[in-house]
């Protein structure tokens, strides 16, 4: 492609949106708009970006036997309502986007494939002779996400490659996901990326678990601890850990104290010059159900450790029956305006003790009567304890679970594991932190949709059987972008060679000599027919602006007819390691041919 003749404009300043350097550079070099709050326009270079990584993933899935199909994106709502996901996912986590038509039906449009799938494993599938199967798709998702940001991580129209698995048993379930493991490494590797793939929060699915595949870069939302070892890695919101013993605490008798100003843990810390391990800290959190009920938990957790919310969720989520209710769809801790729902009388917030009465509650149809009370494992073998004395002011010291309050039933954990924690499989092997993109999601689904959709097949024995099914998701145009995250430096852009829209560009330093322009078109002619994607900067701009654009655009090699072509030469410049050299104009092609293919 000649730049004179397609769409290229590059911008000088930095986009005002843009927040994080991918977003940035591909707005600044022309790759995608912004049409509206996440929803944006690949542009010709982008879409050769998104049909690369599209084909890598692609090729990759077919190798595993996996096929590709196309799934509609208007999906009835009859569909999410036998899966049980219609209202979660149009009211409470209002993800979908739903509408009605001219008929006055419903409809969402798909932000994610397993409805539509497990209706069609429905009425094809009738025998454990057609199984395994794996269907997947490359399209475009709708999300309609309450904080879309930094571009295409995440947008609310967005390219994903979603591929849903169907067995006989969960030994051949598991056999495709490791094979899925695989494949996904062979993609991010096959795109340039470096990653982490981590042990994942599965949700209240449950299911033998789930991984997720990080690129590690800065501006990750995820956070994830691992070991140096390699042996251990999770996303925080999963990760478990050792924790430190606690101290031995310096109070021997039951005694409540007057402790004035001590709302926070650091101020209890001080005032009796403990540790923060000797302490019992009470936080409570509200739970909405998605019967309408508000449900109030008290979490009693060690003091200086931290309450995990997603496991917190996931622990809440298995009490859903007792609510009347499938799920959670709130969890937060209630600021004033929302303990004004619920209290009936003034809270001692920051002197709560693990039995703050029920009377607390107001008596309300949609409000619990009672705490949920729950304790993390770690306060459980604490002596002596100092906690809160449930009136403002006051705290107690050396308290023990069953002489002065009785230890919660619910003794789960509910902790959050932090950097320098030992690991659990070695602790000598402390967590460290990185940030990470979510790139690819893989999930051993069980039966939760065949069953709540009636999605069986006959087993050898001739018994209907619901189908066993696990799911597999990549963030095409995240990835993309991710790429970018991972590879730029101050002057643009450096595509890894695989994903690059173009391999090379041939720069005409100044389009009115006639040998340069001869030399450049011969060049860029051989180029394309020895299969190197390049383009030809013909335009009549200065040759500063044009080295300044291909940087930006970060085209791996950049081929230069300037001064050197007197002696029979050309300049070639690696993007990535700004290395240039002169090769003589008989050697080009195959030079750059040689350097493209090595990468590919
Ligand atoms: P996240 O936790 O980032 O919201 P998710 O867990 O909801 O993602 P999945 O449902 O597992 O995502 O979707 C599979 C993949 O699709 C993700 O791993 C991610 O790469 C990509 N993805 C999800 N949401 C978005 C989005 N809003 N924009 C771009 N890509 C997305
Ligand atoms: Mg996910």
């Amino acid at each position: 492609m000649k730049l004179s003749q397609i769409l290229f404009v590059t911008l000088r300043e930095n986009p005002a949106e843009a927040e994080i350097p991918s977003h940035k550079l591909l707005l600044r070099a022309g790759y995608i708009r912004r049409i509206g709050s996440g929803i944006y326009a690949y542009l010709p270079l982008m879409w050769r970006v998104l049909t690369k990584v599209s084909q890598i993933v692609r090729e990759e899935m077919n190798a595993t036997g996996a096929q590709e199909c196309l799934l509609p994106q208007l999906q009835p709502s009859e569909l999410w309502k036998d899966s049980g996901r219609w209202d979660t996912y149009t009211k409470a986590e209002g993800i979908m986007f739903s509408l009605i038509d001219r008929q006055e039906r419903e409809l969402g449009l798909g932000p994610t494939h397993e409805e539509v799938i497990t209706t069609i494993a429905k009425d094809t599938i009738r025998s454990y002779r057609q199984l395994p199967l794996h269907l997947y798709q490359i399209q475009s998702k709708f999300r309609d996400e309450i904080r879309p940001r930094f571009g295409l991580m995440r947008g609310r129209e967005f390219i994903m490659k979603d591929g849903y698995s169907f067995h006989a048993t969960e030994e051949s379930l598991k056999a495709t996901y490791q094979e899925m493991d695989t494949t996904y490494r062979k993609i991010l590797e096959r795109c340039g990326l470096s990653f982490r793939a981590v042990e994942a929060d599965s949700g209240a699915i449950g299911g033998s678990g789930s991984q997720e595949f990080m690129v590690l870069a800065d501006a990750g939302e995820d956070e994830i601890l691992y070991t140096e070892d390699g042996k251990y890695a999770a996303n925080v919101e999963k990760a478990i850990s050792l924790v430190a013993d606690a101290e031995h605490s310096p109070f021997d008798g039951y005694e409540k104290r007057e402790t004035p100003g001590t709302e926070t843990i650091e101020k209890v810390t001080n005032f009796f010059e403990c540790s923060s391990t000797v302490i019992v800290k009470n936080v409570i959190y509200q739970a909405i159900y998605d019967s309408g009920i508000m449900v109030l938990v008290l979490v009693s957790i060690r003091g200086d450790l931290d309450v995990n919310e997603v496991k917190l969720q996931n622990e809440l989520v298995k009490l859903a029956d007792g609510f009347s209710g499938n799920t959670v769809l709130d969890l937060s801790v209630p600021d004033e305006n929302a303990q004004q729902k619920w209290a009936s009388k003034a809270l001692p917030l920051g002197y709560i003790a693990p039995d703050l009465g029920d009377d607390y509650l107001k008596s309300s149809a949609n409000i619990s009567p009672k705490f949920v009370r729950i304790a993390d494992p770690t306060v459980v073998d604490l002596k002596n304890f100092v906690t809160g004395a449930n009136e403002s002011g006051f705290h107690v010291v050396g308290a023990n679970w069953g002489v002065n309050f009785p230890l919660p039933e619910l003794v789960v954990d509910v902790r959050k594991a932090k950097a320098g924690d030992s690991s659990i499989h070695d602790a000598s092997q402390l967590l460290q932190s990185a940030r990470g993109i979510e790139i690819g999601h893989i999930f051993q689904l069980g039966t939760k949709y065949s069953q709540k959709m009636g999605a069986t097949y006959t087993n050898e024995a001739g018994e209907e059987m619901p189908l066993v099914m696990g799911c597999y998701g990549v963030g095409v145009s995240r990835l993309a972008q991710a790429a970018v995250e991972q590879h730029f430096d101050k002057d643009g852009i450096v595509w890894p060679v695989a994903i690059a829209p173009y391999h090379a560009i041939v720069i005409i330093p100044n389009v009115t000599a006639a040998d340069q322009v001869e030399a450049a078109s011969k060049i860029y002619q051989g180029l394309n027919e020895a299969g190197v994607e390049t383009l030809l900067d013909d335009r009549d701009e200065r040759a500063g602006v044009k080295f300044k654009d291909a940087d930006l655009i970060g085209i791996p090699y950049r081929i230069v007819t300037g001064r050197s072509l007197k002696a029979g030469k050309v300049e070639i410049v690696e993007r990535a390691t700004k290395i240039s050299q002169e090769i003589s104009l008989d050697d080009v092609v195959s030079t750059i041919k040689k350097w493209v293919m090595e990468k590919l």
